[in-house]
């Protein structure tokens, strides 16, 4: 089918592919690497080197694993049925999924598909926007996010990030856009909170800070990961979520859970935000919906919200103006209702629940091994280890050995994370998000890896 000659495949990548997230200049003498082929939670590069995939395609995406010949089968017959039509008419696989997605997701009833998570999240802040508009005078327009949160690549979804590292020197950026404090406990001491018994609570309070200094009939909506991501693996604190629902129905903003990461298994629920009893009312996934077999995102939302632009008018603006070309392609659903499936008869959930608390374990001990090693947490398969250089002043430990560690356990043949390009001098925090698949050795595995690479980096 294709050029299969490896070498000048790497020559064609180096000549010509503009790499993700990439400095170029040491590629003018190493080779690039090229991924070449996947099966279950194994992944082969270029050069036939095997490694255990513990961050599912790099970026938190494949939760079935590689190779699953079921959810090719589904594309491929979809494709021959119909492969296209735009999404302002529905599709088989469409329709069927989104029955599918929302009996996992209770109190929510609509899909709109779209094809990344920056797109998913671009359009919940332009209902948001539209809301405003049409109910407000366009005053109730802002829209809050987290420090530390990400929700995406484009402009508007910059001007939602918590991230400076990614979103320097790509300004100016879109107004409305207002940040609020994280929720991370172990840097608790950075906003003077140290010792509060109940900082989830504190954590939620200074968000409601923000909404008064700004004006709560200014406030749209309240944007947030359930669980942070690439902004250090955080898992929320006690008392932090009932307190942000609670801050959102007081002053009638719409609370928007980015699940891109966590949708569709990753923290051994269906959705991030099952964890802790949320009702939101805009939902935005992506990554794991098709778990990278087809390009698919959907934003949910609740029939209130549909209704909002659902109306017999004659305003000729009454309606969702948006679309998305490739948001019509039946690939992403044919590909999601099979991954769906998959994740329900082979009980996924249940395992990640157990793999995921034999992953902390094992970050225990490495934490009581390595003193380097300051705080580890996560949910499910979504944990993180943030390495510190003095465990009593929490100074993280220099970036280049964070990321020496990640080489040092893909020398031995295990994939791990680092956070990326998110904090400056604060991507410490090593990642693990192994495919939903994870069996005990393989956990085993990465573990025993992790510690092999600390002892190498740091003695
Ligand atoms: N939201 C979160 C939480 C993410 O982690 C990401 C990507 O990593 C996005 C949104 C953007 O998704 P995409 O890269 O599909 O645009």
């Amino acid at each position: 089918m294709y050029d299969n000659d490896i070498s000048n495949v790497v020559e064609a990548d180096r000549a010509h592919v503009w790499h993700h997230l990439t400095q170029h200049k040491p590629y003018e003498t190493s080779d690039p690497r090229i991924m070449v082929e996947g099966k279950g939670i194994r992944i082969w590069d270029q050069a036939g080197r095997e490694y255990l995939d513990g961050v599912s395609g790099g970026v938190w995406t494949v939760n079935v694993g590689y190779g699953r010949e079921s959810i090719a089968d589904a594309v491929r017959d979809q494709l021959v049925k119909l492969n296209y039509f735009a999404g302002s008419a529905g599709s088989i696989p469409g329709a069927l999924f989104a029955k599918r997605l929302i009996e996992k997701m209770p109190g929510l009833s609509r899909v709109y598909y779209n094809n990344s998570g920056s797109e998913a999240n671009e359009k919940a802040f332009k209902m948001v926007r539209q809301i405003a508009h049409k109910r407000y005078g366009g005053k109730k327009h802002k829209i809050l996010f987290r420090e530390r949160d990400y929700h995406g690549t484009t402009i508007a979804c910059l001007s939602a990030g918590g991230q400076p590292e990614r979103n320097a020197q790509y300004g100016p950026f879109t107004p409305g856009f207002v940040e609020v404090p994280h929720c991370l406990q172990y840097r608790a001491h950075e906003q003077g909170l140290e010792n509060a018994a109940n900082y989830g609570e504190l954590a939620a309070n200074a968000i409601e800070e923000v909404i008064l200094r700004e004006g709560p009939d200014t406030i749209g909506a309240l944007c947030l990961e359930p669980v942070t991501a690439g902004g250090g693996v955080i898992a929320p604190p006690e008392g932090y979520w009932p307190r942000v629902q609670e801050i959102c129905r007081k002053y009638d903003i719409l609370l928007h859970i980015d699940e891109v990461v966590c949708g569709l298994g990753r923290t051994g629920t269906w959705f991030g935000y099952q964890n802790y009893g949320i009702e939101p009312d805009m939902v935005t996934m992506a990554k794991g919906v098709a778990s990278g077999y087809a390009a698919i995102a959907c934003l949910v939302t609740t029939e209130k919200v549909f209704d909002m632009f659902k109306d017999d008018s004659t305003d000729p603006l009454n309606y969702f103006r948006d679309i998305s070309t490739f948001g019509g392609c039946t690939a992403g659903p044919a590909a999601a209702l099979e991954n769906i499936r998959i994740i329900e008869d082979e009980g996924l959930l249940d395992n990640t629940l157990a793999m995921g608390a034999r992953l902390m374990m094992r970050l225990e001990e490495l934490k009581e091994k390595h003193k380097v090693v300051g705080d580890v947490r996560g949910k499910g398969l979504f944990c993180g280890a943030e390495l510190v250089a003095d465990r009593l002043t929490k100074e993280p430990v220099a970036e280049k050995l964070a990321q020496q560690v990640v080489a040092e356990c893909s020398a031995q043949g295990v994939l791990i994370g680092v956070t990326n390009r998110s904090l400056p001098g604060r991507n410490n925090t090593l990642c693990l998000s192994p495919a939903l698949i994870a069996t005990e050795d393989n956990i085993d595995e990465i573990a025993a890896a992790m510690d092999v690479a600390l002892t190498r980096v740091f003695g």
